[in-house]
């Protein structure tokens, strides 16, 4: 088999990137391990003609790419349920707010929203294209996260706050993560608020039918569907071309695009090798743990306690909750995530024993009701194979600045896409879009072709 270009991995990404690659003239074939398209995006049937979205979901205001890509689709938004009062746990105590900030009293809130406002500005100076750049690269990439917070949040209790932003947004711990990384993703996104927040945030809105349309819109559009079912094990490249080798199918081709996740790109036998600095790189980028319930209900009952269905709990194991109900508010749909250091837990628990503690955490919000709903979907992302870690891969300290350079470097005919290479709103749906137009961009213009 031959073609210009094979693309691997048909998330976002990968399908962004062949789209373009065919509409500009080029022959690509897009090889897949699963046996669907969407990677971290994906609709779950829940009857009635109804989906619940178990991956990646949410968009925002300044997610322009893939703003522009939905609009193009022909895929309609909606806002996020963000009525009624917010619930935050902290310890054992349950608070409502409806507040601009999460409200655990003056002295905590106020030492809350002073920390947000320091890592905002820190992050201002750190390029989201080349943190290691930064002025105090150095300094920020050889602490972590909750070092700096340590040191700068003086408040217990706002500090226990912070680590539910963090966890909901990184889905990892403040002590996993390099300050630099934390820096530059919020450099990335705009500010801390834009990334926690529902209003004006990238919660804000929803696509009607589920995020999972975007891939398969964009692979009814390729003259070639993609080859499902065929992981990729091997790619070799001479001078003259690249072989990409599948357990079924090896393809010739000019170019490959790699719009894996980290660590099932680490998997891929390079030959030659991947260079030693992106491996290296690799090895330094775990991927966030994150388990993703979706509770189903006849009807978002909570609404008519004053409920906007939203919760941030330190306690856990569930740490966010939204209401994910669709537009017509039927069913009636809990989503809870599961991060950081709860999902390190929930790992070592039976797949009962998990979905138990999932109940009692929306049992203890929201009343018995919501403790018994009538569907539970539960989705282990850590656990699968083709993913290994959600929502993404981040760096822990030394990475940047170490190993940066080599994120988006081309090994020879191989380019590198994916939502961890992405330089706005990295790790997002807008960032696998923008990732994977950039590299065939680079092609097209290696080959002296322009995009149509
Ligand atoms: C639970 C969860 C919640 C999230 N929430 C949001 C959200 O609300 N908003 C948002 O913007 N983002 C969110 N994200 C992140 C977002 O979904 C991802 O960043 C984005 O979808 C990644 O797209 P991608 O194309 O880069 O990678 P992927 O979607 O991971 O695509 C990679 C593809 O490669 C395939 N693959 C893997 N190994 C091989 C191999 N060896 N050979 C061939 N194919 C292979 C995989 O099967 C997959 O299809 C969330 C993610 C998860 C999991």
């Amino acid at each position: 088999m031959e073609c210009d270009v094979v693309v691997v991995g048909a998330g976002i990404a990968g399908l962004v990137a062949a789209e373009r690659l065919s509409r500009a003239g080029c022959s690509v074939r897009v090889l897949e391990a699963r046996d669907r398209v969407g990677g971290r995006t994906l609709n779950a049937d829940i009857g009635g003609g109804k989906i619940v979205e178990v991956g990646g979901q949410f968009i925002g205001p300044g997610q322009h790419t893939i703003g522009r890509i939905v609009t193009e689709l022909g895929l309609a938004t909606f806002g996020t349920h963000n009525e009624g009062a917010h619930l935050l746990e902290l310890g054992d105590a349950v608070r409502r707010w409806r507040r601009i900030v999460p409200w655990s009293g003056p002295v905590a809130s106020w030492s809350f929203v002073r920390s947000r406002r320091a890592l905002n500005r820190l992050a201002r100076t750190v390029p989201p294209e080349a943190p290691w750049s930064a002025a105090d690269a150095a300094r920020w990439d050889s602490e972590t996260l909750a070092s700096w917070m340590r040191r700068n949040t003086k408040s217990a209790t706002a500090r226990a706050l912070l680590g539910t932003v963090v966890r909901a947004v990184w889905s990892a711990e403040p002590e996993e993560l390099s300050l630099l990384h934390a820096l530059a993703y919020i450099s990335a996104g705009g500010t801390l608020q834009r990334l926690a927040e529902t209003r004006s945030g990238a919660q804000q809105d929803r696509i009607v039918g589920g995020s999972q349309l975007i891939a398969q819109r964009l692979a009814e559009r390729l003259p070639t569907p993609p080859l499902l079912g065929r992981p990729v094990r091997s790619i070799t490249q001479s001078a003259a071309e690249v072989v990409t080798h599948t357990d079924t199918v090896s393809v010739r081709s000019g170019y490959v695009i790699v719009a894996l996740p980290p660590m099932p790109a680490a998997r891929v036998d390079f030959r030659p090798a991947m260079p030693a600095g992106r491996e290296q790189l690799l090895a330094r980028m775990p991927q966030g743990a994150t388990f993703k319930y979706l509770a189903i209900y006849d009807e978002p009952f909570w609404r008519r306690d004053g409920l906007s269905g939203q919760v941030a709990s330190d306690r856990g194991p569930v740490g966010a909750v939204f209401d994910n109900s669709p537009p017509d508010a039927t069913p009636g749909v809990l989503l809870g995530f599961v991060v950081g250091r709860h999902a390190h837990r929930l790992l070592r628990w039976s797949e009962a024993e998990r979905a138990q503690a999932v109940r009692d955490c929306l049992g203890r919000w929201f009343g018995p009701r919501a403790a018994r709903p009538r569907q539970l979907i539960g989705t282990s992302w850590t656990e699968d194979p083709w993913t290994r870690g959600c929502y993404c891969g981040y760096m822990v300290p030394g990475a940047w600045t170490s190993y940066g350079p080599w994120l988006r470097q081309p090994h020879g005919r191989v380019h590198w896409a994916g939502s961890e290479t992405a330089t706005h709103w990295y790790g997002s749906m807008d960032g696998a879009a923008s990732s994977g137009e950039r590299p065939a961009d680079a092609i097209l213009a290696e080959i002296g072709a322009s995009a149509a």
